[in-house]
């Protein structure tokens, strides 16, 4: 039975005034035009560093003292990156931290990928992150990313944007057809080996075999200069070719492709690129990996944010490593990341007391995780209410957050990764609907109170933490 929820007056567009609505919506403008840009890990990382050069960030990597006022630029492997704003107050101080994640759920392309069959030419792909496999037929797919070649020539690949440009797809089944598919579990009507991108249909003339693969290899060859063993050391990514759009009559909302959590990394680019000189220093941390549990060199378990802090205390003349364990445990955290809004659609899965709903506000989650809180941060109730005190007297409009019903699922974000170095963490971002989906919605309302709740954190100056 769904429940009423009378109590909450808490619509984000009527507690902003006109000119924040005006902001709002600029604001939105932008990350419209981010997130056509921006599609993968790399094309993230790229804009970041790009926005940021712009505002005056330097390479860390070249700086010789550490001082108040400075803006550093870290970018690794060219996937995860970070930017810092050096405070006034000295680094063992510990940082205001907010972290997003650049990757999306998506398909990769297989190491061998391309195959002939039934006078078609395919590419094989592995899917990355938690999809519904289904929402990945019968749209245009582009595809994004590097080829490193054995020499090492990097080729990067961007096609299907532009409606000049050919696209992709994948078929789905007719219905005529799909008598058996439609009895199905949806998990199990579209398969992970189903999903094989159409990429073409003219044979070579003149070939004995795989005539239309010949075709293809020979269009790469000489478009491109790559061989069919260069997807072996290529990573290349297959996402929805259409574009962001506003939404509703009232264009309200913002539907795209990526937003988890893409809508973190552009909102807190923004606040930290508008940061005055702040008390204590602040950093804004862009990981990768966050959809595959944070693995890999790029990922945040790796020593990334470790190395990080390592570096500013090298290049202030300070190695005692002590100081580097000081200053993390003594940070605070936003673990910037989206939360589910309910949805109208699927009322049953979400229990409205507890969760989050479009336009209501940021979102603060105190504990993400499933079946009992397995794997959550769980934030403190020292440091949330801190947060509540923070957003309520800068009018940053909130709510509170949990991933649906008890039991009824749940998932993870980098919180448990900033906590394990002492530092209290809160899960705080904007509501989505059709998460992981193709084509995500989120409020304007709600991306502008992001924007605004991350600057107020990272301008802050909180009581320092405990440390160690
Ligand atoms: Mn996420
Ligand atoms: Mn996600």
């Amino acid at each position: 039975m769904a429940q009423k929820k009378e109590e909450r007056v808490k619509n984000a567009w009527l507690n902003i005034d006109e000119e924040e609505r005006v902001q709002a919506f600029h604001l939105a403008a932008r990350y419209i035009d981010f997130l056509n840009q921006a599609k993968t890990e790399r094309e993230t990382a790229d804009f970041i560093e790009n926005a940021a050069r712009e505002k005056g960030f330097v390479d860390l990597a070249r700086a010789k003292v550490i001082a108040a006022g400075q803006k550093f630029l870290l970018k690794y492997k060219n996937k995860i990156s970070a930017l810092v704003v050096i405070g006034s107050t000295p680094l063992e101080n510990g940082f205001n931290i907010v972290a997003s994640h650049t990757d999306a759920p998506r398909l990769d392309l297989k190491p061998m990928p391309l195959y002939e069959t039934d006078g078609m030419a395919l590419l094989k792909t592995h899917y990355y992150g938690g999809i519904k496999k289904y929402q990945w037929t019968a749209i245009p797919l582009a595809l994004h990313g590097v080829i490193v070649k054995k020499n090492g020539d990097r080729l990067v690949v961007r096609l299907g944007e532009d409606e000049q440009e050919p696209a992709f797809t994948i078929s789905d089944l007719l219905p005529h057809l799909a008598r058996e598919q439609m009895e199905k579990k949806m998990s199990e009507a579209v398969t992970g080996e189903g999903l094989n991108i159409l990429v073409g249909s003219i044979p070579e003339a003149g070939e004995d075999k795989d005539k239309i693969k010949a075709a293809i290899l020979k269009l790469l060859r000489e478009k491109y200069g790559i061989e069919e063993d260069d997807f072996t050391s290529a990573e290349l990514e297959a996402v929805p070719a259409f574009k962001a759009r506003e939404i509703g009559f009232d264009r309200s909302l913002v539907g795209a492709y990526g937003q988890d959590d893409r809508v973190s990394v552009f909102t807190s680019l923004e606040a930290i690129l508008a940061l005055q000189q702040p008390s204590r220093t602040a950093i804004c941390i862009f990981a990768d990996k966050e959809e595959i549990g944070s693995t890999g060199n790029t990922g945040l378990r790796s020593y990334f944010i470790e190395n990080l802090v390592a570096e500013l205390f090298h290049r202030s003349g300070r190695q005692d490593y002590f100081l580097v364990r000081k200053a993390l445990a003594c940070s605070h955290a936003l673990s910037a990341d989206v939360n589910s809004a309910v949805d109208p659609n699927y009322e049953q899965v979400f229990e409205k007391m507890n969760n989050s709903f479009l336009g209501e506000g940021l979102v603060v989650t105190k504990y993400t995780g499933s079946r009992g809180k397995y794997d959550a941060s769980d934030a403190n109730p020292e440091f949330v209410a801190w947060i509540r005190r923070l957003f309520d007297e800068n009018r940053v409009t909130w709510q509170v957050g949990e991933l649906g019903k008890v039991d009824e699922g749940g998932g993870g974000t980098v919180a448990q990764y900033l906590a394990r170095y002492g530092m209290d963490v809160l899960d705080c971002g904007v509501a989505l609907l059709g998460m992981h989906s193709p084509f995500e919605v989120a409020s304007k309302a709600d991306i502008y109170l992001a924007y605004k709740g991350y600057k107020v954190f990272l301008e802050a100056v909180p009581a320092i933490g405990e440390g160690i």
